[in-house]
């Protein structure tokens, strides 16, 4: 149930696209930002000028790629996407640039992860539009400026603090993208279910959204699930019943954490006498990557006050003893 795109079926992907929404006026949440975003393009396309550059930042599925979706859409302009790790050589990016139409948008999601190289290829791009190129190497190596047509990118990424500061300063508008609250959710799961034909009820709605760890991905993801439940165990519609009867068969428990949030606070308590524990050292125990942990389970954990980051490492706090149900030792547990 991991809230990042890597470990969806195509099939998910497909189902994915088909609940994203397409304007402002259909997306739930984020408010102050959409207020801001309608206002820029509106001004943009009043000067029939280029949107300045946007990053978007914040943990996986919160809607940062359906918003540049729908920024291009509200500019009218074409959208080209691709990510930091797949724009290897300055080549990869120059050949994306030239082909981008007056106004265009370009989305480069995991934009933190764009190789040193083909990031400095991008600063001139997004300042003045223009790529230098070299041609050739050793004596005949020369440079050639190309234009290019005025575009925008947008930049997406879940590590803003790993965004070089060259970087960082070309994007005039910055948001960051915070986890939605259950009410914002339960919105989103009764519109998704609509667009599905599938029928909910609207207390089965609420309880997919209070346990989807503020993610619309995993909202959406859950009530799939719950779906397939309510078709095989039911008479095809989404009760609380039916809700509750497939969450706790995925292993999602009554706060919304699931099986590897509860994993990673099990062993800071267990293992590490409930912290402070070092990153690497808690992801090794747990056999996931460092930095899904760090990006993906975290942010939730902390923002729901189970985990805290201290200088000397992570920490498990008194809620998250009383959420697994252990005592914890005297002067221990935050
Ligand atoms: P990642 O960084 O992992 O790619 P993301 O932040 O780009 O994630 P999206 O792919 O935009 O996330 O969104 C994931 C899913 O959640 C999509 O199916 C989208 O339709 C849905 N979604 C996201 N935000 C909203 C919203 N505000 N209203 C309705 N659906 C949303």
């Amino acid at each position: 149930l991991k809230g990042d795109d890597e470990h969806l079926s195509s099939k998910d992907k497909e189902y994915e696209k088909a609940l994203r929404p397409l304007s402002f006026e259909d997306f739930t949440g984020q408010f102050k930002i959409i207020e801001n975003l309608r206002v820029f393009v509106l001004a943009a396309k009043k000067r029939s000028e280029p949107l300045d550059h946007v990053l978007l930042h914040g943990p996986p599925g919160l809607g940062k790629t359906t918003l540049s979706h729908i920024i291009a859409n509200e500019l009218q302009s074409g959208i080209k996407i691709t990510s930091g790790p797949v724009l290897d050589k300055p080549s990869d990016l120059a050949g994306l640039l030239t082909n981008l139409e007056e106004g265009d948008v370009l989305f480069i999601d995991e934009i933190h992860r764009l190789n040193p190289i083909v990031e400095e290829y991008l600063y001139s791009a997004m300042e003045d539009f223009r790529i230098d190129i070299m041609l050739d190497s050793g004596p005949n190596a020369r440079s050639v400026q190309i234009s290019l047509s005025p575009f925008t990118l947008i930049g997406a990424t879940t590590r803003s603090g790993l965004l070089t500061s060259p970087l960082r300063a070309r994007f005039g508008i910055n948001s960051r993208l915070e986890y939605y609250d259950a009410k914002l959710l339960t919105d989103i799961v009764c519109r998704s279910a609509g667009i599905l034909q599938t029928p909910i009820e609207e207390v089965a709605a609420y309880e997919i959204a209070r346990r989807s760890r503020g993610t619309p991905r995993i909202s959406n993801m859950l009530l799939r699930r719950t779906r397939d439940f309510a078709e095989v165990k039911g008479d095809g519609t989404v009760t609380l019943a039916i809700a509750k009867m497939a969450l706790d068969a995925l292993d999602v428990d009554e706060h919304g954490l699931d099986e590897m949030d509860n994993r990673i606070l099990l062993t800071i308590i267990d293992k590490f006498k409930g912290g402070p524990v070092g990153l690497s050292t808690i992801a090794t125990a747990c056999g996931e990557e460092a930095e899904t942990i760090e990006e993906v389970y975290e942010p939730f954990l902390i923002q729901e006050g189970y985990l805290k980051r201290t200088a000397r490492g992570r920490m498990a706090t008194e809620m998250a003893y009383k959420h697994l149900n252990i005592k914890p030792a005297q002067g221990l547990g935050g």
